[in-house]
């Protein structure tokens, strides 16, 4: 199923906290029209008090947030506003990205729409990120673990023609809650299925670490 997104439209109350749901980024949504958090009696189920009924937007902003955009609350008319903003402002027809600030020439809201492969005339340039899969030529996050302690440089091992090649070094960071991370993203070069590793040479202080193995698919 890559290069395609599924999306699930159930007809039927499937749960009274959401009209949809959808991975973001991913490949995969639902909406549940049928849901009472998707119409509200006073307007009617398929008419409602906007031109886009809530049933039919539920479906376009599900599948914007597999394009990994999230919920701005900067203005409650867009497309994007959800859960997180102040709900009850929610108002108006709806509008996407307005002034271009968010996710439609901008990546404030997650992701800038505009750079992803989806649209027809071709403009777009970046693959949707999936978890497992990479795609040649872009960066592709291999190791996003937390740690408290550590001796040096993380290196990121592939193995080739059976034996573990030093990829590429990354130096550790402290993340907003004090751990030590390293965000080591690669950027394949070829296609197929590559086996890649983690490993932190020994100091006087600590041991080696050598993590397991681990697979991702490039597959473009
Ligand atoms: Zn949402």
């Amino acid at each position: 199923m890559l290069g395609k997104n599924m999306f699930f439209i159930i007809d039927g109350k499937l749960s009274k906290d959401y009209c949809g749901l959808a991975s973001q980024p991913g490949n995969t949504g639902l909406s549940t029209p049928g849901s009472d958090n998707c119409w509200y009696p006073e307007f009617g189920f398929i008419s409602s008090e906007r031109k886009l009924n809530t049933s039919s937007s539920t479906i376009a902003h599900e599948l914007i947030h597999n394009l990994g955009v999230g919920h701005p609350c900067k203005n409650p008319s867009d497309l994007m506003y959800g859960t997180g903003c102040d709900l009850d402002k929610e108002s108006g027809e709806k509008v996407i990205d307005e002034d271009s600030s968010l996710y439609v020439g901008a990546s404030k809201a997650g992701a800038n729409i505009l750079d992803l492969k989806v649209w027809k005339d071709g403009s777009g340039k970046k693959y949707i990120p999936l978890s497992d899969v990479c795609y040649v030529g872009e960066p592709c996050m291999v190791s996003n673990g937390t740690w408290t302690n550590v001796g040096g440089e993380l290196i990121i091992q592939e193995r080739i023609a059976g034996k573990w090649i030093n990829l590429q070094k990354f130096k550790s960071k402290r993340n907003a809650a004090n751990k030590i991370v390293f965000n080591a993203a690669i950027t394949p070069k070829e296609k197929g299925v590559r086996t890649y590793r983690e490993y932190i040479a020994p100091t006087k202080k600590f041991t080696a670490y050598t993590g397991r193995p681990f697979t991702r698919n490039v597959v473009y």
